[in-house]
């Protein structure tokens, strides 16, 4: 089976320095894949290379079967983007601005008006398509940014940082539209800093630091890894973490423990592996 993204030893140097240095991994057809890591390690330039924005210096990189460099056109054919930063028109109202787009990907009178109804329902705006894009809020903004991105009814779905910036509420509704996207068969990559996104969101994470790819899994995979359990113990202002295979090894360290005081015992997140494998937090 072709995969639906495909990167093999791409690089990508700016200014002699590779921000994105030896990045090779693959994304099968319906899988959610999240590109995890701090700021400036390399994940917007990944995706600007995946959807054709910009050329890799080196290396191979296929969407949905076709070369970025030798089909571009087709490659854009089979995606939707959503940028971080938000490339929505807001002069124009929410209709006009999934028309103009429908327009730009030439999808035919007949289809197009019944296109847009359906994908403005499916992110709840059906009921704001009157008004202008400046009088939406962030979360709505990205909402309409998704539903534009899905009109021409893509294979693959980037998503660049989809929820920074909003509210937790906002954020969690987007969560459920990235998810039930998903669940329909669209194979999406997002980019995030946020841990819980990657955690709660893929199949799949791959943490990029400094523009390389340092580590590649499912949580299970991360879990089973790094360990399950985590005794965290806290003195003065210091805070020490400790994995253990099972939660139920964690426990039985605690409870083996003269002085518990500040010590406590829960399940191992994304977030402390993170900081197991890197050295530091994220934020
Ligand atoms: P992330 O999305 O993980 O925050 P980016 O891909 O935006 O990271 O940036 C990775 C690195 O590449 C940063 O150090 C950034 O300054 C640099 N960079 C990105 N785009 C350009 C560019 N057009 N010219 C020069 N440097 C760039």
């Amino acid at each position: 089976m072709v995969a639906a993204v495909s990167l093999e030893e791409v690089y990508k140097v700016y200014n002699k320095v590779p921000v994105v240095n030896d990045l090779s991994f693959e994304i099968q057809a319906g899988e959610m894949f999240g590109l995890l890591g701090p700021n400036g390690a390399g994940k917007s330039t990944t995706i600007r290379m995946l959807i054709t924005l910009t050329r890799p210096t080196q290396g191979r990189i296929t969407v949905a079967g076709y070369d970025v460099n030798r089909d571009r056109d087709r490659v854009k054919q089979n995606i939707g983007v959503v940028l971080q930063q938000i490339s929505i028109d807001n002069d124009l109202s929410v209709w006009e601005n999934m028309e103009f787009h429908a327009r730009m990907h030439h999808i035919p009178n007949s289809k197009r008006q019944k296109l847009i109804d359906r994908w403005l329902e499916y992110v709840e705006l059906v009921d704001r398509k009157e008004s202008l894009v400046k009088t939406l809020s962030g979360g709505m903004k990205r909402r309409l940014q998704i539903a534009r991105a899905l009109i021409h009814q893509p294979q693959v779905l980037f998503l660049d940082e989809p929820t920074v910036g909003l509210d937790p509420q906002t954020r969690r509704r987007l969560w459920e539209i990235i998810r039930d996207l998903n669940r329909q068969g669209m194979t999406i990559l997002l980019t995030t800093h946020y841990m819980e996104e990657a955690e709660f969101l893929c199949d799949r994470i791959g943490i990029v630091d400094a523009g390389k790819l340092i580590e590649l899994g499912t949580m299970d995979y991360f879990r089973s890894k790094y360990g399950k359990g985590l005794v965290v113990k806290e003195s003065g202002e210091r805070i020490d973490y400790q994995f253990f295979p099972t939660l139920d090894e964690a426990k039985a360290y605690l409870n083996s423990l003269s002085d518990k005081t500040g010590v406590m015992v829960r399940p191992s997140n994304l977030e402390d592996i993170f900081i197991e494998m890197t050295g530091r937090r994220l934020d």
